[in-house]
């Protein structure tokens, strides 16, 4: 029978091998001089071959590529943006930085992504945008955001931060974007240590791309004359580098981490009062967080759930919260105007813990994890 962890299991961890370590260091030691950027243009090429667009472009983080989506976009003060309720701040975020105004609409109960219907109720003369994320690995309902873009001129902008090798009837989270963005901080699918890519198949959007991400420089400038004021957001060689090692077995990645969602569904499941990740049948999930809701009935909310598991060493982290609930946008109540009194929101973002999720992960580690998800649903019920 398996037993509770006898030491802390992490909520998250990478997959690293020598590999990555050789790279790094070769471009520690190689990557200057006129062609300083040959990691990038790497990596660059072998991530978008992967998800299957045009182009991509290696930056800092995912929090720049969505700055720069917007920016690009020609989004900015006076426009609005139509968000989910419930994600990670950094999807809205760079909303604010570009002047414009973020519209918090509800998510769907079961993908936890941007509910299509509550978008097109949003939508106001100022749309100008709308930001669906793939949350935790689940995919917005893509082809109707599409049709909602298309009918209003709105672009569409995909965070795909959280689901690097998620698909929608067959295609990679990143295609459904006009522009789309992925992280590479340390906790996420894949990783390099921090970093981000911006990917697009549209050329205009692309060429804007560049020249505001250096500092306003048109494409090939080698006089220093930049032509607007605009920011600086690159990707060093050596966490390039970290990508491709990445980048070369990210199917094997992807497939681990399927598997581990699959041990958890086998070891919960029949435990009454709590949900997993969605996964509808035109999906697969790559499952960045292995997730549980619980039913609201058992009156255990998340941050109570994480002290039980941390208590049983077993390390999580908390659904994210509804963005419209954070002192963060406390002073701007108009941004909630679209949201129903309850959303459906709520429940996740109280009752949702993320469960360790890492590559370390294996089935013996998941069935500890299992016995300790189950005292804490019994003691409640
Ligand atoms: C992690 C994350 C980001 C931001 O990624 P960074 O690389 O840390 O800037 C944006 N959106 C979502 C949904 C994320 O999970």
């Amino acid at each position: 029978m398996p037993q509770l962890p006898s030491e802390m299991i992490p909520v998250a961890a990478p997959s690293i091998t020598p590999r990555e370590g050789e790279l790094a260091q070769q471009a520690a030691l190689t990557a200057w001089g006129p062609d300083h950027y040959a990691f990038n243009r790497q990596f660059e090429e072998m991530f978008a071959q992967y998800v299957g667009v045009s182009h991509a472009v290696s930056l800092p983080h995912a929090t720049s590529a969505l700055h720069l989506a917007l920016a690009a976009a020609g989004v900015g003060p006076g426009d609005e943006v139509i968000v989910p309720d419930v994600t990670w701040i950094a999807s809205v975020a760079p909303v604010n930085y570009v002047g414009a105004e973020p519209v918090f609409v509800d998510i769907l109960p079961d993908t936890w992504c941007i509910d299509p219907e509550a978008v097109r109720a949003a939508i106001t003369p100022r749309a100008r945008a709308i930001i669906g994320v793939d949350l935790y690995g689940s995919m917005c309902d893509w082809p109707a955001l599409r049709a909602i873009a298309d009918a209003h001129n709105l672009v569409l902008i995909e965070d795909a931060a959280e689901a690097l090798g998620s698909t929608l009837n067959g295609y990679q989270a990143g295609t459904f974007g006009d522009l789309a963005v992925f992280s590479f901080h340390g906790s996420k699918t894949m990783v390099t240590g921090e970093g981000g890519m911006l990917v697009t198949d549209d050329e205009a959007l692309l060429a804007r791309v560049q020249q505001l991400r250096d500092h306003g420089r048109p494409p090939g400038d080698r006089f220093f004359r930049n032509t607007e004021v605009a920011f600086k957001y690159k990707m060093s060689a050596v966490q390039a580098a970290l990508g491709i090692a990445q980048c070369e077995r990210l199917g094997p990645m992807i497939a681990h981490k399927r598997e581990i969602f699959s041990w958890y569904a086998a070891e919960l499941k029949g435990l009454k009062g709590i949900t997993l990740n969605a996964e509808p049948p035109n999906v697969q999930n790559s499952f960045w967080m292995n997730t549980i809701v619980l039913d609201p009935a058992l009156g255990m909310d998340k941050y109570r759930v994480q002290a039980e598991l941390r208590a049983r060493n077993v390390d999580s982290r908390p659904f994210f919260s509804q963005l419209s609930t954070l002192d963060a946008y406390s002073d701007q109540p108009r941004l909630r105007r679209f949201l129903p009194e309850t959303p459906s929101g709520t429940v996740p973002a109280t009752y949702g813990v993320n469960l360790p999720s890492g590559y370390n992960m294996t089935p013996d580690l998941v069935a500890q994890v299992a016995v300790a998800v189950r005292e804490v649903v019994n003691l409640a019920s």
